[in-house]
C-alpha cells in the first residue's frame, strides 16, 4: 500500500536483522522496495536505485564490477529481482571512448545492451549513464515533491545551498541521458564530500557506500526539504481561497454527470478511462485565487507532464452558480481551443525526424470547487496520472510557498514528450487487448455465470462494474477478481435490479468509477417452479420484477448513458432457453424469460440508429458454479423430473444433443463474442448455449 501526502513524517524502516543475510543485489531490492513504498519519496514508477556489486564473470569466474541497475518500465516499490539490468562497469566506463557529443548523445542507448552481464534479458534504462558514471557503489534518484518543489524554483540553486548548506550538489536542467551521467560524474570525482545532487526542474540524486547509509542519506535529505519547506512557506497557498468546494456528494454527483459526456468526446480515436479526485490537495488547489495561472505554467519535472501533458485542461464551471448545462455548452469549443493549442505546440516544436502528432485531448480535468478528473487509455494509467497531478500540484504549492514556481520550458517539455527514445517505447508497448478501454456493467455479477462473465471480459481488457444483491458474495466476488485482474479494473456496488433508484445509483457508480458504460451484461435472475395452480401472485411478480422490470431498469439507465457518451455500445440478456421452450410447472419464470428476450429485441431496434447492438444468450442447465442450482431449484427439478438432486447434472447433459455439460465459461464466451466487436454487425440476435435443445432452435 502506498502511503499518502499526508502521513506521518519519513522515518527509517530499515531493519538491521532482515538484512543482515542479505547478499548485495538483495540489499538493493530490500532498499528499493523501502523507498518506493512511500509516494512522498518517489511517484508511481518514477526513480531508480542502483549498486556497484563485485561479482564472478560466467566465463572467466573472475570478480567482476558489475551494476545493478533499476531497468526499463517497473515501480521500485513492487520490483522484484529479474527487475534489475546488469551490466560490466568496465565495458560501460569503455563506452566514454565512443561518446560523439551532446547533439548524438542518443544513440549511446544503443550501446548498453552491450554492456550486459549474465544475459540478463531485463533492457537498461535511459538513466542508466546517470547510475554508472556517479563514482560511488549505492546511488538513488528519486522524485520527491518537496525535493522537486526546491529543484523547480526560480532560484532553485541559491536554495539548494541554503538548505542543504553544502551537503548537496546542483546541476542546471539537463534532458536526462548519456551527458548528464558524464556531469554528473564530474561533480561527483571534484567534490567527493557531497551527499548527492539536485538536478533543476527534474529530481534528486543521493549516494552511499553502502545500501544502508545511501537509504538513510535519501531519507534525511527529504526530510529536510520537507521541514524546511514546512517552516518557511508564506501562507496560504496558491494566493489563499477564492471558492468553498461543493459538498461531497455534490462533487461526486455533478463528475458523475459529466464524466460520461467528456468520455464520448474524447474517445473518437481511442476508447478512455476515467478517475476521479477530491481529495484535499485538489481541492485546496481548484479552489484557490491562483488556479487559471499556475496551470497554465505547466509541470515541471519530466516524470509528471508525461504522465499528464504539459498543461491541465481547467472547465469553466462556477460552483457559487453552478449550471451543469452551461458548462456542457461550452464544453466543445475549449476542448477545440485545447487541441488546437496542443497542435499549435507540436508545430512550434517539432524537429525534421519528430514522431507525429499524438492525441490532443487533455488528461487532466481540472473543475472550480469539485475536484480533478484524469483520462487515458486505462484505469490504472488514468488513476496514476491523476496521482501525478497530485505530484505537480504539491510541488507548485512548495516552490510557490518559498520562491517562484517555474514550469519547464516548452522546447524542453517538447523534447521529453517526442523524444525518439520515448517513441520507441511506446512502439514497444504490447497490442491493446480487444475491449481495452471498455467498461462493463455485470448484473447478478457475484452469481456464477457473472463472475464467468466478468472474469472473461476483465481477460479481454474491459473493466468491470459488478452489482449484486448479495453484499457478502459480491464482496467476495469483487475480492476474487481484483486479485487475477487487478484492482484498478473492478468496481461492484450492492443493489437491487429491482428498485429504479438503486439501479441509476448502479450507473451514476460505475460513472464515476470508470467514467461511463459501454457494455451492459443484464444476467442478475432467479429460477422458480410451480404448477400453474400453485403459482402464487407473489412468484408470478418476482419473476416479473427481477427478470423483466429489473432488465427494463437496467437498459433503460445503461441507454441513455450509451446515447450520451455517443459511441455506441452493446447490450447482452442473460435469458434462458425457457424463454423460447414453454417448460410445465414454470410458468411465471419461462413468462419472464420470454418477455426479457422481446424487450432485448425492442431495445435492439431503438438503439441501432445510436450503434447500440442489443442481443440475447440463453444458457440451459449450467448446473456447476450457480447459486440456482444450490437451492430449492435443483430439489424441484429433480422431483419434477423423477430423478435424485445429485443426477441432475447427468440428466441434463444426457438431455442434450450433444450429450455435454454446460459451463459458465461457456456462457461468458458467447457473451463475450456479442459484446465485443466481433459481433459487430448482430443486433437483435440469440444464441443459444445449451449443448443442443431442438426445442430452442430459432426460426
Ligand atoms: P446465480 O444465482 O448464481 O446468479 C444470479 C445472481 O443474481 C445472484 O448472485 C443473485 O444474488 C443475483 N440477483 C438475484 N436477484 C437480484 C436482484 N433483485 N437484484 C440484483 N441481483 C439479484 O445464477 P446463474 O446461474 O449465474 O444465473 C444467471 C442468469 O442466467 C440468470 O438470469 C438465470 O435466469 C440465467 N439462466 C441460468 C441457467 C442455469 O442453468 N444456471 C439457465 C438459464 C438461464
Amino acid at each position: 500500500m502506498k502511503v499518502t501526502q499526508q502521513q506521518a513524517p519519513i522515518t527509517s524502516l530499515w531493519d538491521d536483522k532482515a538484512a543482515a543475510a542479505m547478499s548485495e543485489p538483495e540489499l538493493l531490492l530490500y532498499r528499493s522496495n523501502l523507498l518506493g513504498s512511500d509516494l512522498r519519496i518517489t511517484n508511481f514508477g518514477g526513480g531508480n536505485t542502483s549498486a556497484k556489486v563485485m561479482m564472478a564473470d560466467p566465463l572467466s569466474g573472475e570478480q567482476v564490477e558489475v551494476l545493478w541497475v533499476k531497468g526499463s518500465g517497473g515501480d521500485l516499490g513492487s520490483i522484484k529481482l529479474d527487475g534489475f539490468s546488469t551490466l560490466y562497469m568496465d565495458k560501460l566506463n569503455a563506452l566514454k571512448s565512443r561518446y560523439r557529443g551532446l547533439a548524438l548523445e542518443d544513440e549511446m542507448v544503443a550501446y548498453l545492451p552491450h554492456c550486459t552481464f549474465n544475459l540478463n534479458p531485463r533492457a537498461a534504462s535511459i538513466d542508466t549513464p546517470l547510475h554508472a558514471y556517479i563514482d560511488r557503489k549505492h546511488v538513488d534518484h528519486m522524485h520527491p515533491d518537496a525535493v522537486i518543489a526546491i529543484a523547480a524554483c526560480a532560484g532553485s540553486q541559491a536554495l539548494t545551498q541554503k538548505i542543504f548548506e553544502g551537503e548537496l550538489g546542483w546541476l542546471p536542467w539537463q534532458r536526462p541521458g548519456y551527458d548528464l551521467g558524464l556531469k554528473l560524474e564530474q561533480v561527483s570525482k571534484a567534490q567527493p564530500n557531497l551527499k548527492g545532487i539536485i538536478l533543476e526542474g527534474h529530481g534528486l540524486f543521493t549516494w552511499g557506500d553502502t545500501a544502508k547509509s545511501c537509504y538513510e542519506t535519501t531519507l534525511a535529505i527529504i526530510k529536510r526539504a520537507e521541514e524546511w519547506l514546512a517552516a518557511n512557506s508564506k501562507q496560504p497557498s496558491f494566493g489563499g481561497q477564492a471558492i468553498e468546494p461543493l459538498p461531497s456528494e455534490e462533487r461526486s454527483a455533478l463528475a458523475a454527470k459529466l464524466m460520461p459526456l467528456l468520455r464520448g468526446k474524447i474517445s473518437r480515436d481511442e476508447y478512455k478511462l476515467g478517475h476521479f479526485d477530491d481529495s484535499a490537495a485538489v481541492l485546496e488547489f481548484v479552489c484557490s485565487r491562483d488556479l487559471q495561472p499556475l496551470a497554465a505554467l505547466g509541470t515541471s519535472c519530466p516524470d509528471h507532464f508525461l504522465r499528464t501533458k504539459i498543461r491541465p485542461f481547467v472547465i469553466d464551471f462556477d460552483p457559487l452558480k453552478p449550471d451543469f448545462d452551461k458548462l456542457v455548452a461550452g464544453l466543445d469549443q475549449a476542448l477545440e481551443e485545447y487541441r488546437a493549442g496542443y497542435v499549435a505546440y507540436y508545430e512550434r516544436c517539432k524537429h525534421d525526424n519528430s514522431p507525429a502528432v499524438r492525441d490532443a485531448n487533455p488528461i487532466i480535468y481540472l473543475i472550480p470547487g469539485v475536484g480533478m478528473l484524469s483520462f487515458a487509455k486505462d484505469k490504472a494509467t488514468a488513476r496514476i496520472a491523476g496521482e501525478f497531478y497530485v505530484n505537480a500540484i504539491n510541488v507548485m504549492r512548495g516552490a510557490n510557498g518559498v520562491d517562484t514556481y517555474v514550469g519547464l520550458p516548452e522546447q524542453e517539455a517538447f523534447d521529453i514528450e517526442y523524444w525518439l527514445l520515448e517513441e520507441a517505447k511506446l512502439q514497444r508497448m504490447p497490442k491493446p487487448k480487444s475491449l481495452a478501454g471498455r467498461i462493463a456493467l455485470v448484473t447478478g455479477g457475484a452469481g456464477g455465470i457473472g463472475q464467468a462473465v466478468a472474469k472473461q471480459l476483465l481477460q479481454e481488457g474491459a473493466c468491470v462494474m459488478l452489482t449484486d444483491i448479495d453484499p457478502e458474495a459480491l464482496s467476495q466476488a469483487h475480492a476474487d477478481l481484483a486479485k487475477s485482474a487487478g484492482k484498478d479494473s473492478v468496481g461492484s456496488i450492492v443493489a437491487n435490479i429491482t428498485s429504479e433508484a438503486e439501479v441509476e445509483s448502479v450507473l451514476q457508480a460505475a460513472s464515476l468509477r470508470f467514467g461511463g458504460v459501454d457494455l451492459l451484461i443484464s444476467n442478475a435472475g432467479i429460477a422458480s417452479s410451480a404448477p400453474l395452480e400453485d403459482t402464487t401472485l407473489e412468484i408470478w411478480q418476482r419473476n416479473q420484477d427481477i427478470l423483466v422490470t429489473g432488465y427494463f431498469l437496467a437498459s433503460r439507465a445503461a441507454f441513455r448513458i450509451m446515447k450520451q457518451q455517443g459511441l455506441g455500445g452493446s447490450m447482452v440478456f442473460v435469458a434462458s432457453k425457457n424463454g423460447l421452450v414453454a417448460s410445465a410447472g414454470a410458468s411465471a419464470y419461462c413468462t419472464a424469460k420470454a418477455a426479457e428476450i422481446h424487450l432485448a429485441r425492442c431495445i435492439a431496434l431503438e438503439g441501432a440508429p445510436h450503434g447500440i447492438r442489443v442481443n440475447v444468450v440463453n444458457p440451459d442447465a449450467v448446473i456447476r458454479g450457480s447459486r440456482i442450482w444450490d437451492g430449492k431449484w435443483k430439489q424441484e427439478r429433480a422431483q419434477s423430473n423423477k430423478i435424485e438432486a445429485d443426477d441432475v447434472e447427468k440428466f441434463y447433459r444426457d438431455r442434450s444433443m450433444l450429450k455435454l455439460s454446460v459451463l459458465p465459461e461457456d456462457i461468458a464466451e458467447a457473451v463475450y463474442f456479442l459484446a465485443s466487436d466481433k459481433a459487430g454487425k448482430s443486433t437483435g440476435n440469440i444464441l443459444n448455449v445449451d449443448a443442443g435443445n431442438a426445442g430452442a432452435f430459432t426460426r
